[in-house]
């Protein structure tokens, strides 16, 4: 092949696309006609003037096909411009409106690069389009040749997916810009890049500029631990974003989705999500590394995604074995060159923990069989969540954004002896009050409903001196709340808590786990007392929530 010209580079893609397409008119509503904004009265649409239900907001309005402030947001995080972005309904979506933009059926055709995603495939199915094949070469490189001899007139889409779905590796880029200059002018190269994030490498959607014929999929689904919201992203020259968006619904996205993935983009939102990332990339390689030495696994495929690839003995058996205890896993062999290939997701430690154990043949405790509870808890001051298993030590995991009371709050999990991962976006710039106590409210509940009927557990727990500072705690699960606190401590705060809110603390905890609490502390040293109180209240906890038969230790019946 001769190298392409700039001028055939930079040749506009939406030619190619359905003449019909290129035809017809975008769907236009008419207060998008109206100039300037300045419009107030809506009569245009037959909206109701009203809101479907007290609290909601903006729900009674049709939203823009691309509401302007998902859009300023979905930019910034891309750094595209908007003429370069149309965002759908999950990046399936955008396969979808490429596939009826630019195919005409039956005579045109795609091709993919198997083993891969199996959307591109059904999308082209639907479309009443062919699908060639090129698949794979060696190590699942990107086969160019492959592909530009399965190419001819008919042939609008490549897809790439990269990092490549199974078998996780990203494709290299060179491979993919030379496929770009050799395809130009002819067909668009969709790079699907939905795992981008975990790969630590740029989009190669800044080859835009260069390369008219490249499309780049983005989506929160994965990276932003968001697939439930239904958002991705089409990059593409902006000929060929005017054509998406004359196919794509008038309405595609919902207002709660904006709103959801305004909340999803907040910057400090993004850094938890980032460190989210990481951990998972660290748990990745740890269990790839353990999974190894696990009996039925052959061999564990490199990866630049939140999944990995193993190559198995029997990856039926495997498949029905964690089924049986409740695991689902992705079984691959009935991909080309996929023999006995089972696909995991990176989940939590716990679940990671399971897997190994499947692996290893070990007995595993279904989940269904621990005490588990997740609690989600928002107001207009605080936003937390919160997740404990009675059964397990790990992981704990705090966050409140009140540092002594992160710790104070590890102490109650690690002295009681049970896995509690909570986080909170509190109100701190007014201050910790809302965040402490909301916090003490969302864990009470978490426990309480964890605690299920209470079938098996100690209810009562007792714990004496510690330290020099003496603390007396004694507890009922009763299913009754009372707390009686005695202590005054000789410091106002300690560290970043605030001493006063300790008794609010153990109230919001016992009125919400509904328990008879009694603390009584002394001492000379606010900060002592204070870490006296949690770990005797953990350890008071620690016995009445341990698990020992069936039997309800009550003579009523109910707790
Ligand atoms: C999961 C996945 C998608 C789907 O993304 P949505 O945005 O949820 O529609 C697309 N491509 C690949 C490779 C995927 O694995």
């Amino acid at each position: 092949m001769t190298s392409q010209t700039p001028s055939r580079a930079q040749a506009g893609m939406a030619a190619r696309a359905r003449p019909e397409i290129r035809a017809m008119k975008g769907y236009v509503s008419a207060r998008s006609l109206v100039a300037g904004g300045g419009a107030t009265v809506f009569l245009d649409a037959n909206e109701s003037p009203y809101e479907p239900y007290v609290g909601a907001s903006d729900l009674a309005r049709y939203p823009m096909q691309q509401p302007p402030e998902l859009m300023r947001v979905i930019c910034d995080w891309l750094d595209l411009s908007s003429r370069n972005v149309t965002v759908m309904r999950g990046a399936d979506e955008a396969i979808d409106c490429l596939m009826r933009a630019f195919c005409v059926p039956p005579v045109d055709n795609i091709i993919i690069c198997p083993p891969t995603f199996a959307m591109y495939r059904q999308s082209a199915i639907l479309q009443g389009v062919e699908v060639r094949e090129a698949p794979l070469a060696d190590r699942f490189a990107l086969d160019t040749a492959s592909v530009l001899a399965q190419c001819d007139d008919n042939t609008k889409l490549v897809f790439v997916c990269s990092p490549n779905n199974p078998t996780a590796n990203l494709m290299d880029r060179d491979a993919i810009l030379n496929l770009c200059a050799e395809l130009a002018g002819r067909a668009l190269v969709v790079v699907d890049e939905t795992y981008i994030e975990y790969a630590g490498v740029d989009s190669i959607a800044a080859a835009l500029e260069s390369h008219a014929n490249l499309v780049v999929l983005r989506t929160l689904s994965k990276s932003h631990a968001a697939a439930g919201v239904r958002c991705g992203v089409a990059v593409a020259r902006a000929d060929v974003s005017e054509l998406l968006s004359k196919v794509l619904a008038p309405y595609p996205i919902p207002q709660p989705v904006v709103q959801a993935v305004m909340a999803i983009m907040a910057p400090a939102n993004q850094v938890k999500l980032a460190e989210k990332r990481q951990d998972i990339i660290t748990r990745r390689d740890e269990f790839a590394a353990a999974a190894r030495d696990t009996a039925p696994v052959r061999e564990v495929l490199p990866t630049d995604a939140n999944y990995l690839l193993m190559i198995v003995d029997d990856a039926d058996a495997l498949c029905a074995r964690a089924g049986e205890a409740g695991v689902i896993l992705r079984n691959q062999s009935h991909q080309p060159g996929l023999a006995n290939a089972v696909r995991v997701s990176i989940g939590t430690e716990d679940e990671m923990d399971m897997m190994l154990a499947i692996l290893r043949g070990e007995a595993v405790s279904a989940p269904g069989e621990e005490r588990i509870a997740r609690h989600v808890r928002r107001t207009s001051e605080t936003a937390i969540s919160v997740e404990v298993n009675l059964d397990r030590k790990a992981p704990v995991r705090i966050s409140t954004g009140v540092g002594f009371y992160d710790h104070m709050l590890d102490q109650i999990a690690k002295h009681a002896g049970f896995s509690l991962q909570l986080e909170c976006d509190g109100d701190l710039h007014i201050d910790p009050h809302h965040t402490i106590e909301d916090c003490a409210i969302a864990l009470g509940v978490a426990i309480r409903s964890a605690l299920g009927d209470k079938r098996g557990v100690g209810r009562y727990g007792f714990c004496l001196p510690m330290d020099e500072s003496l603390v007396t705690v004694a507890l009922d699960l009763s299913g009754r709340y009372y707390l009686d606190f005695k202590g005054e401590f000789p410091a106002d705060h300690v560290g970043d808590l605030p001493t006063d809110m300790i008794e609010h603390v153990f109230r919001s905890l016992a009125e919400n786990l509904q328990a008879n609490l009694h603390i009584a502390v002394e001492g000379e040293n606010a900060h002592h007392m204070v870490e006296a109180c949690f770990k005797g209240f953990a350890r008071a906890l620690r016995q009445a929530i341990r698990q020992d038969g069936a039997e309800l230790p009550s003579t009523k019946g109910v707790l």
